[in-house]
């Protein structure tokens, strides 16, 4: 059966933090690297209140090549099977893991809550949100001390 898939691409700024086959039912298998930020991901949501239930809503996360070597990550939406998100080998090698959390994150954004880019800013030009998509005119800005104000955001639509 087919169902419709979404396939967003991520540009994330490189100097900070530096497609669709048969679709079938499959299991979700997430790469053991990427999974700390998946669970992280849980966490989060916990604090706040939001029960994340990848059971209900499955989701694989491979570590793979890409055709561009600025996209971060892209997340693969279907109906009726499990969602892919994939993040690109060459990023996450140099990516730290306050970087590596910001790309899961965003993607994840996408893949489970279903949010779109965001490109909104503050007045100082630093983005407004996890979710902003990397090739808008804000500036990102995720460290230790806005990262609870970033997550906050994610979560609170
Ligand atoms: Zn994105």
């Amino acid at each position: 059966m087919k169902s419709i898939a979404i396939r967003r691409l991520c540009v994330l700024p490189l100097v900070i933090l530096l497609i669709n086959s048969c679709d079938i039912e499959r299991d979700a298998t997430i790469d053991p690297e990427l999974q700390p930020y998946f669970d992280r991901f849980v966490f989060e949501a916990d604090l706040r209140g939001i029960h994340v239930d990848f059971d209900a809503d499955p989701i694989s996360g491979d570590i793979i090549s890409f055709d561009e070597d600025n996209v971060a990550g892209s997340c693969t939406r279907r109906a009726s099977d499990v969602d892919d998100l994939r993040v690109n080998t060459f990023i996450w090698n140099q990516a730290n893991d306050m970087e590596r959390e910001y790309i899961i994150f965003h993607e994840l954004g996408h893949c489970y809550l279903d949010r779109e880019h965001l490109e909104a800013r503050h007045p100082n030009g630093t983005c407004l949100s996890i979710m902003a998509s990397g090739t808008g005119s804000c500036r990102q800005d995720y460290n230790d001390e806005t990262r609870s104000t970033y997550i906050d955001e994610l979560f609170s639509r």
